[in-house]
């Protein structure tokens, strides 16, 4: 089972710096691939990503909540131009670039989000997106 990274990643790169085979990278274009992602394929589930995530955005496949339950401020991002994702949202990564995320939210304390349609937005990358390429 891979890890997958759902949207409440902040693209901060801290993932990548420790997967031992190398399957994370930013999606680009940010707009239509707003988080980092994974390779399912090349994915060997060693779990070291997911304590790094600052923000809890990495979780094994089978365990992405349908029903995550918000404790209130996180951010969730969306593709560019998504409905009611009206903030952008910017930062500094971990090798000091700017990051710039067009659609994203805060969420309220106690909200209710489906996560797992990262699952597949995960795989969908390398298979039909940019990821292929890029590995
Ligand atoms: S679980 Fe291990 S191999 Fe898979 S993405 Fe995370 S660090 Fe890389
Ligand atoms: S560590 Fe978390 S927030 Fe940072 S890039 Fe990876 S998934 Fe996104």
């Amino acid at each position: 089972m891979p890890r997958v990274i759902t949207n409440l990643c902040q693209r901060e790169g801290s993932c990548r710096i420790v997967c031992p085979v190398e399957c994370i990278i930013p999606g680009t274009p940010v707009d239509d691939w707003p988080t980092y992602v994974i390779d399912p394929d090349t994915c060997i589930d060693c779990g070291a990503c997911e304590p790094e995530c600052p923000y809890s955005a990495i979780y094994p496949s089978d365990e992405v909540p349908s029903a995550y339950q918000a404790r209130g401020g996180e951010i969730l991002c969306a593709k560019a131009g998504t409905a009611g994702f009206n903030d952008t949202y910017t930062d500094v990564d971990h090798d000091g670039e700017e990051i710039v995320m067009p659609a994203t939210r805060v969420l309220a304390e106690g909200e209710i989000v489906d996560l797992t349609p990262s699952i597949e937005l995960n795989r969908a990358f390398f298979t039909e997106g940019p990821g292929y390429a890029a590995l």
